[in-house]
């Protein structure tokens, strides 16, 4: 293996941008705890709200909204535990949507309500009118949507305005997962009609184990770790300054960014036609849905994930094999398996993500590993059929 990596698996996480690593450098140095009132512990404090303001104006958000967090998966878990009689989802949210919805259900008090998608892993605005419907007919009770913005893994992305007014007019409170979405599309809480928004740094070049949940001003949510008042109360405990100062520069970085998405976009799509191009019998997932501008997401009949993953890997390039965050597990990928897609091209689809670095280059790493790689994948195929 030569020396040069090739890394397409931003979607499970972005290179550290130069920005952030500056500013969490700089913070680590700053001695005062934020709730302190002398001028070390103000110094911190500046630097906590600085971020704050940049990840508010990231989402369009007021900085009192924005309660930081151990991560996106803290956010969402904090969201759909808090307190709700009735949970209406698709099951091609993130795991660290469903395992906590998962767990409600066990309650039996709380009702969790399945949304249908389309072939595209798209919600299906019908079945989300008769599932409010119905929850309204049951006596609901606190009722939430939870509809994730993009997907992780194909890119696709949701009409969370839509389902979000549709819900709203039902009584419902509404929550979008905005973690691979910020950064790469334009996202502002208010023309979403959201109550809760959830982000994570990592993805947009921030430092890991840092993210935050947006809480419209008004929209009420339990304290969801209890200690002292940081936080407004919600989240308590000595905020992680330096992580938050790298997220809030990271965040000023993925707003002036947003302007060069279509370069990620038209490197994607070479991706794409690479793939075609070299194996007419590529399939790429969510070609007909409205897309995140940097994610493929491409399967190859006969082959396997985990097979091309390695194999990619060992030629220098990095993808991932369905959801990579949860590492390690491969198996049928249970958004692939929501959106019906056979199971045979559901075990073979790769995820090639890129953003604000990537560059052509990268492109003809991948293009020239892929080729080798799925060549010796037609190869085992046809051994395997002659067998
Ligand atoms: N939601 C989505 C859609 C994600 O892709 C991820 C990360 N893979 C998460 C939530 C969890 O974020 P974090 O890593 O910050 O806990």
């Amino acid at each position: 293996m030569s020396g040069a990596r090739t890394y397409l698996d931003w979607n499970a996480g972005a290179p550290l941008r130069p920005e952030a690593r500056a500013a969490v450098m700089a913070a680590l140095d700053v001695t005062g705890n934020p709730s302190s009132p002398h001028s070390e512990g103000r110094r911190a404090r500046a630097i906590v709200e600085d971020a704050r303001e940049q990840v508010a104006a990231l989402v369009g958000a007021r900085p009192a909204e924005v309660v930081f967090t151990s991560g996106a998966t803290e956010a969402n878990n904090a969201v759909v535990t808090g307190g709700w009689d009735t949970v209406l989802l698709a099951r091609i949210e993130h795991d660290s949507v469903l395992a906590p919805v998962r767990g409600l259900e066990g309650n039996g008090r709380r009702r969790v309500l399945e949304l249908a998608v389309d072939a595209n892993g798209v919600l299906d605005l019908g079945s989300l009118d008769e599932r409010t419907r119905q929850a309204r007919e049951a006596g609901a009770g606190r009722s939430l949507l939870t509809l994730q913005l993009a997907n992780n893994e194909t890119g696709v992305v949701q009409p969370v305005a839509a389902a979000a007014a549709a819900a709203r007019r039902q009584g419902l409170s509404v929550h979008t997962d905005a973690v691979q979405a910020a950064g790469r599309i334009p996202v502002s809480l208010a023309p979403l009609g959201v109550d809760y928004l959830s982000l994570s740094a990592h993805k947009l070049g921030g430092p890991k184990g840092v993210g935050a949940l947006v809480v419209r001003e008004g929209a009420a949510l339990p304290p969801f770790i209890a200690g002292g008042g940081q936080e407004r109360r919600r989240r308590a405990g000595t905020e992680n300054v330096p992580a938050i100062a790298g997220f809030g520069a990271a965040a000023r970085a993925a707003v002036r960014d947003l302007e060069t998405v279509d370069r990620v976009r038209a490197l994607r799509d070479r991706i794409e036609a690479e793939v075609r191009a070299a194996t007419p019998s590529a399939v790429v997932i969510g070609v007909d849905a409205e897309r995140l501008p940097n994610t493929a997401s491409v399967t190859l009949p006969g082959a396997s994930a985990e097979t091309l993953v390695i194999a990619l890997d060992l030629a220098g390039v990095a993808v991932s094999a369905g959801a990579a965050c949860s590492s390690g597990k491969v198996g049928a990928s249970h958004v692939l398996e929501a959106m019906g897609l056979e199971p045979a091209l559901a075990r073979a689809a790769i995820r090639v993500s890129l953003g604000w670095s990537s560059t052509e280059r990268d492109v003809a790493a991948f293009a020239g590993a892929w080729a080798q790689v799925a060549a010796r994948a037609a190869a085992r195929h046809r051994e395997r059929a002659v067998a």
